[in-house]
């Protein structure tokens, strides 16, 4: 078997398009989704991040708000600025790329953003949300992922799902959101004993954890759905993902290759997000 793959790049090109064509309606109703972007100090990996944001907040017709400050901002500015961008209406999502400097607490910062305007879905009311079914900003990168199991028009009711990764960004929501579908599911972490045999029950694999080859196809059932979300550099310095994506897709039925396949869909889904937080602004507003 050779396992179809899920291309990230074309699956946002369609979502993102649809995007462009509400915003085009909203602003038709006078309010165009607004994006601010907070970046503080230069990590290199996060301007880059923070570029493609706005780039595609722009390409898909949305006002975007690129602010960059210096590594040594105090935290009590930041958290001034959170503030402002809470009270400016231009604004429906907030994101401060992470990570922070270290003189920054991030927490304290993410919980200083207004859930209505969390569209990273980090603050703790977000995550409260997922948790019980509320309406709330999920978290971008496994949101994508559940975008990429419903363009293949895969059902997740009755399967099992092995989610690879316990953070509170990716493989905690994910597991979320797989559960909220009726997965059965599993979280596997760096104290889990016997990752293979965990894997080798799953119908579904989301593997987010950081580290090349964590999934090889020995430790995948034939017919299993793979999606990989990790990011690593190979011994070229070319980007790989968490799965050896070269053996599984010998076993997976299907499978997301890295790059152009989760990754996209991150960005797209903050669009997503962002277009939300504005049609909520607008419906509160009539
Ligand atoms: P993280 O916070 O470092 O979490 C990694 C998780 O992997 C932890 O829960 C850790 O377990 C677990 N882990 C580590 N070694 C393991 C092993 N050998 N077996 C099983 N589990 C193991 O990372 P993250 O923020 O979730 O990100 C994970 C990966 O996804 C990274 O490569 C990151 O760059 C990538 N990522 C990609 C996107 C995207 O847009 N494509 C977005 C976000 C993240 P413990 O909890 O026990 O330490």
């Amino acid at each position: 078997m050779t396992a179809q793959l899920i291309d990230g790049n074309a699956l946002s090109m369609q979502l993102r398009a649809q995007v462009a064509a509400d915003t085009a309606q909203l602003k038709a109703k006078g309010l165009t989704p607004g994006l601010a972007v907070v970046l503080v100090g230069d990590n290199p990996a996060s301007q880059v991040y923070v570029r493609n944001k706005v780039k595609a907040c722009e390409d898909a017709g949305l006002h975007s708000v690129l602010e960059k400050y210096e590594a040594d901002m105090s935290e009590a500015d930041l958290l001034a600025r959170v503030q402002a961008l809470n009270n400016d209406p231009s604004i429906h999502g907030i994101l401060v790329q992470l990570p922070l400097p270290a003189h920054i607490d991030a927490q304290k910062v993410i919980e200083a953003i207004n859930p209505l305007k969390d569209v990273d879905g980090f603050h703790m009311a977000s995550a409260g949300a997922l948790m019980t079914g509320m309406p709330g900003f999920w978290p971008c990168t496994p949101y994508g992922c559940m975008k990429m199991l419903e363009s293949i028009g895969y059902s997740l009711k009755g399967k099992h799902a092995v989610v690879i990764g316990r953070s509170n960004i990716v493989g905690k929501p994910m597991a979320l959101m797989l559960l909220q579908q009726n997965a059965t599911v599993t979280i596997c972490h760096s104290a889990t004993p016997d990752l293979k045999a965990m894997t080798l029950q799953a119908d579904v694999i989301v593997a987010a954890v950081g580290k090349r080859n964590v999934l090889t196809a020995d430790m995948v059932k034939p017919g299993a759905v793979v999606l990989d979300v990790g990011m690593n550099r190979n011994d070229q310095g070319k980007l790989c993902g968490d799965v050896d994506f070269e053996g599984v897709k010998q076993v997976a039925s299907y499978i997301t290759p890295v790059p152009g396949g989760v990754g996209p869909m991150t960005i797209t889904m903050l669009l997503v997000n962002t277009l939300e937080s504005a049609q909520r602004a607008l419906s509160e507003k009539s």
